[in-house]
């Protein structure tokens, strides 16, 4: 029967379409910014979206990676200095994918920012003395706090605005004598032929590691708790010692 059937078929048509040589690649972190490299060194203009406001991932916080035993932040700083260098590329920190719409090799993509720093920033760190807002520094995995507005060794080196912490009080604005803030969100619209899904991955929830002590003594901590501590940049230095 299938075979008296497949007789009567008419054949699939083949169509074609065109495709905008322009990708959006979603997540800044060490996959995101390889792709991104690689795109844009093969003369693709390259969108890239990051949710934090700084690029990297969790690569910068390790202190020293296999075969090159270079840090992490010496890794992705080449990556970006070889991207950007190619100047096909647009770096959207602190921003998501709000929409997309369209079908294959023709998409319109809205990304949503909420990069509230400008280019006026002169690093003073008025607005940091400020702000009421502290939180667990994540980037520290926890061992250090900070505010939700706040600056660390990555890329872009400049102040950043935690979006998903700050409450939009206002003080910072208050407080910054060039008017470098503007906590307005952004919306931009682009049209890509590709998209890069590369949003990395989420350590496992240390709620589990609980009955195993941590949080009850300092000396107890998770893998990426102690790389922290051995970074030379990390909270102690690198000196695990001076934690216990
Ligand atoms: S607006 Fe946000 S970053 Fe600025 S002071 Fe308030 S909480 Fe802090
Ligand atoms: S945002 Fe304003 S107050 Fe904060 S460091 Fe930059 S210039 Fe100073």
């Amino acid at each position: 029967m299938s075979v008296a059937r497949a007789a009567n078929l008419d054949p699939l048509s083949r169509s074609t379409v065109g495709v905008t040589p322009v990708a959006c690649v979603v997540g800044g972190g060490v996959a995101g910014l390889t792709a991104a490299r690689d795109l844009t060194k093969n003369g693709y203009q390259v969108h890239l979206v990051e949710k934090k406001p700084f690029l990297g991932g969790r690569l910068p916080k390790l202190s020293r990676v296999y075969p090159e035993e270079s840090t992490g932040s010496e890794l992705i700083k080449d990556l970006i200095e070889s991207a950007i260098g190619t100047g096909n590329l647009n770096i959207y920190p602190a921003s998501e994918v709000a929409e997309v719409e369209g079908y294959v090799g023709n998409f319109e993509v809205t990304i949503e920012s909420r990069d509230y720093m400008t280019e006026k920033c002169d690093g003073c760190a008025k607005c940091e003395e400020v702000c009421p807002v502290e939180v667990d520094d994540d980037f520290n995995e926890g061992l250090t706090k900070r505010k939700a507005i706040f600056k660390q060794n990555t890329f872009p080196d400049k102040y950043y605005i935690d979006p998903e912490t700050c409450t939009l009080c206002g003080e910072c604005v208050k407080a910054c004598p060039p008017g470098a803030i503007d906590l307005s969100t952004r919306t931009a619209n682009v049209s890509c032929g590709s998209l890069v899904v590369a949003t990395g991955f989420e350590a496992g929830d240390p709620e589990e590691l609980l009955k195993h002590g941590l949080g009850s003594h300092k000396g107890i901590l998770t893998t990426s708790q102690v790389e922290r501590l051995l970074h030379k940049e990390g909270p102690t230095s690198g000196d695990i010692e001076k934690h216990v």
